[in-house]
């Protein structure tokens, strides 16, 4: 080889050797991150995602990273080279990563083998098996905030076609999530006589448990009555205000802080619908529950007084307070956290398990540091006896406690609607990983 041809060899050899080195680095700290990443999902226990996830066939993937760099939850990590589900539990079933797959490599399935999710059967028309009740949005499995406004929207045409009964309503509409709301303005669009019911004091659904400022990632919508609503990526905040916005604007007939409790028919193909505060009478029930359910009582005498939340909606509204917070899941621990970090407040977080066993580590550093800063005080083996006007009495191992207090923030779960479907007649199919 001459001096020339030697310098011409090195001009291409040296940029690819470059580019080598620089993909073996990149690939080797993406596998060391997914690394740690799953090895704390496996310590945490959340190794199940909650609804339709991917599945990534090894075999078929090519490690591009096109999945990884789509997905906006940061769900999807990275082993010997081939794409995984590194964070199952935060996956919420977008399905950006298979749609940004070059070779079709990921299949979306509902449950796994070992945690089966519940669907229950819906026809094209969004009516379930009983005739005149229909379901719309995430509880029909398909969750995200396009989609479930789509279907909202598309159960009540639907409903509408329901030749009109003796119930002085057409239908009641169950929950103000993007299901419900958008059937709602399709309900006022198509003049139906109409309620929608919800359990909780704001609107918004599932949106409401976002984290703050958390951009949520959606399409645009066309919706009755309001047009298209451009919101591609929008903050928990804005999405929240643009709903609220919609309700004011053309009256839409949401009952707040009103939980329907049960459904039963009317014998004369309708349906009563019993909630909290009163009994609907409706040709048609259109169930947009989503799938969180409805949040777990603790069942202590006093619960029932105004202080008493189920969901942390501003930390800064307790500032300088005495607040209790009961439960042991990663909300009642970031809640805790939330709230310590408020000046002034004081913060007891109750748990009756003797350890945080099924939470993110990061949940658990945290409180673990806000209580060595004396910001907040833990007390595991604890239930609450009672709840007074000033303070709560803790059962705390054998001893019985007083604590001052002016809030308590109960984080016990929720009550998943499968049952309730199951005794209104409705039927639910357990699926195990199979396709959407
Ligand atoms: C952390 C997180 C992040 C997400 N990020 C995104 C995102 O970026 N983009 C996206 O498109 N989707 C996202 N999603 C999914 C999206 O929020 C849901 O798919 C969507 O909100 C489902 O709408 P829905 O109306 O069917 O149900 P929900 O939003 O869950 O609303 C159901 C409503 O029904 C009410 N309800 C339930 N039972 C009763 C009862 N018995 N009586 C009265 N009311 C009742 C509930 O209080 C609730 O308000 C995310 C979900 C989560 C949890
Ligand atoms: S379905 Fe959505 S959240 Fe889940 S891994 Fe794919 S892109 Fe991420």
């Amino acid at each position: 080889m001459s001096p020339s041809d030697y310098s011409a060899y090195l001009v291409y050899a040296i940029p690819l050797l470059g580019v080598t080195l620089w993909h073996v680095r990149s690939r080797t700290r993406r596998e060391a991150d997914s690394a740690e990443v799953i090895r704390e999902v496996r310590e945490a226990g959340l190794t199940e995602p909650p609804s339709l996830h991917p599945v990534i066939d090894p075999a078929k993937c090519c490690g591009s990273g096109a999945c990884a760099a789509a997905c906006p939850e940061g769900a999807i990590g990275f082993v010997a080279g081939k794409a995984v589900l590194a964070n199952p539990s935060v996956c919420i079933g977008h399905g950006a990563c298979a749609a940004a797959c070059p070779v079709q490599a990921i299949a979306l399935v509902f449950g796994t083998e070992r945690r089966g999710v519940d669907i229950p059967m819906v026809k094209p028309s969004f009516e379930t098996n009983v005739e005149g009740l229909f379901i719309a949005g995430e509880l029909g499995g398909m969750g995200l905030i396009r989609k479930s406004a789509e279907q909202g929207k598309q159960a009540v045409d639907s409903i509408a076609k329901r030749a009109r009964g003796a119930a002085p309503l057409d239908v009641v509409i169950v929950g103000a999530g993007p299901a419900g709301l958008a059937a709602s303005l399709a309900a006022q669009d198509r003049k139906l006589r109409y309620v929608t019911l919800e359990q909780e004091t704001d609107l918004g659904g599932s949106i409401l448990h976002f984290p703050r400022r958390k951009i949520a990632m959606t399409a645009p919508v066309k919706l009755p009555l309001v047009g298209k609503a451009l919101m591609n990526e929008i903050s928990k905040e804005e999405l929240i205000r643009f709903w609220k916005g919609v309700v004011k604007r053309f009256g839409l007939a949401v009952r707040f802080a009103e939980r329907m409790e049960d459904i039963s028919p009317d014998g004369a193909g309708g349906f009563r619908v019993r909630t909290t505060r009163a009994d609907y009478h409706a040709r048609s029930v259109l169930l947009a529950l989503g799938r969180r359910g409805t949040p777990r009582k603790l069942g202590s005498p006093g619960e029932e007084q105004e202080k008493v939340v189920y969901r942390l909606l501003d930390p800064e509204q307790y500032r300088g307070l005495p607040v209790l917070v009961v439960g042991g899941g990663d909300s009642a621990l970031e809640a805790a956290i939330a709230l310590a970090a408020e000046p002034g407040t004081d913060v007891v977080l109750s748990y009756r398990g003797e350890a945080f066993s099924r939470v993110k580590p990061k949940n658990r550093k945290a409180l673990e540091e806000a209580a060595a800063a004396g910001r907040l005080r833990v007390l595991l083996e604890s239930t609450v006896s009672s709840i007074e006007p000033k303070h709560v009495v803790l059962k705390h191992k054998a001893r019985e406690i007083r604590v001052a207090n002016e809030a308590v923030l109960v984080c016990a779960g929720g009550e998943l609607p499968t049952p309730f479907l199951k005794k209104v007649g409705i039927l639910v199919e357990t699926r195990h990983g199979e396709a959407a």
